[in-house]
């Protein structure tokens, strides 16, 4: 039997521990997010309306902001100043990624990296490089606190994650090979150029897929009795929903059931840890900005 990793419990954990973060501060208005996106319809909107209802959930102040393509990359990089000195902003989130000609790394790195709350601003990486890091991707927290949660092998083990993207597979990557305490796994990174994801992923303990492939991960590739963390989110289309589309991951699922140790469903699995991870690191946010004494 293969285990099902659910994000339920992981997630109720963490929003319970950010509840009382939040309830015992010590005066002062509530944490506030605000995220950034395009005002046309996006895949981002389905994460927009998670976000309000988790912050509203925890008591985080949150708002959105829609710019429209029409604005250009320049207004765009004026409003992430303006928020960056707007002192009733704690933590600002920026929709990724972005169509050409808006270039994300740059209008991000904008923003200081305390309140670069999703960790993936210049700055942020590279104290993720160092180390030191201010905030950590929401996902990529995620994805650590279900690998905690149901202890699957990690430390001094040999892991793989399927991706290599800066906002994803890198920062997991920089994590897991860090020296935290349960991390100092002994990490490959696969991508599309990879020529033999099975031979990649030989020997793997854990594996962590990032690609955004439905059917990526079957039981030819992922070698038997590996737990698989499946963090990809697509969207496939499926007569039989109301919507004519369904969310799948990376992972065959019905191919690793009887063959992985264990698996993340989707949806249900790193989905909702992520957003309660976005909402822990706004708290961390506010600490962070309070410590350092910041007005503006
Ligand atoms: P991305 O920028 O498109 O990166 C995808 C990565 O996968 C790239 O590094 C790419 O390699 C690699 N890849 C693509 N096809 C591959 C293949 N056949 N074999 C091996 N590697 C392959 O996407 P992203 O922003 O990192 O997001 C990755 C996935 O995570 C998406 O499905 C996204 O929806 C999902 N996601 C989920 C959550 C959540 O809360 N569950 C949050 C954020 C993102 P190259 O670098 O060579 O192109």
């Amino acid at each position: 039997m293969t285990e099902r990793l659910d994000g339920k419990p992981v997630a109720e954990a963490i929003d319970a521990r950010t509840r009382s973060q939040i309830r015992e501060r010590p005066g002062g208005a509530a944490p506030s997010l605000v995220s950034v996106h395009r005002a046309a319809s996006s895949p981002f909107q389905f994460y927009l309306r998670r976000q309000a209802r988790a912050a509203e959930a925890v008591g985080v102040r949150f708002r959105d902001e829609a710019f429209a393509a029409s604005d250009g990359p320049d207004a765009l990089i004026a409003r992430m100043r303006t928020l960056d000195r707007d002192p009733s902003v704690d933590a600002v989130l920026l929709e990724h990624p972005l169509p050409a000609p808006f270039d994300f790394l740059r209008a991000v790195s904008e923003l200081r990296p305390e309140k670069d709350v999703d960790g993936v601003g210049t700055a942020n990486l590279g104290r993720l490089v160092t180390q030191h890091p201010t905030h950590v991707p929401a996902v990529a927290k995620a994805a650590l606190a279900i690998a905690r949660h149901y202890r699957l092998p990690i430390a001094g083990e040999r892991v793989v994650v399927v991706g290599r993207s800066e906002t994803v597979g890198l920062p997991l990557a920089l994590c897991l090979a860090g020296r935290e305490e349960g991390m100092n796994a002994t990490v490959t990174i696969a991508h599309s150029r990879t020529t033999d994801l099975a031979r990649a992923l030989a020997g793997a303990r854990t594996i962590f897929s990032c690609a955004g492939r439905p059917g990526l991960l079957d039981r030819k590739v992922v070698p038997e009795g590996a737990s698989v963390v499946d963090i990809g989110l697509s969207s496939i289309a499926d007569p039989t929903t109301k919507s004519g589309v369904r969310a799948v991951g990376d992972a065959d699922a019905a191919s690793l059931e009887g063959w992985a140790a264990a698996l993340t469903p989707v949806p249900g699995g790193v989905g909702p840890v992520t957003v309660a991870e976005l909402m822990s690191s706004v708290v961390r946010a506010r600490a962070l900005r309070s410590t350092a004494g910041v007005s503006q």
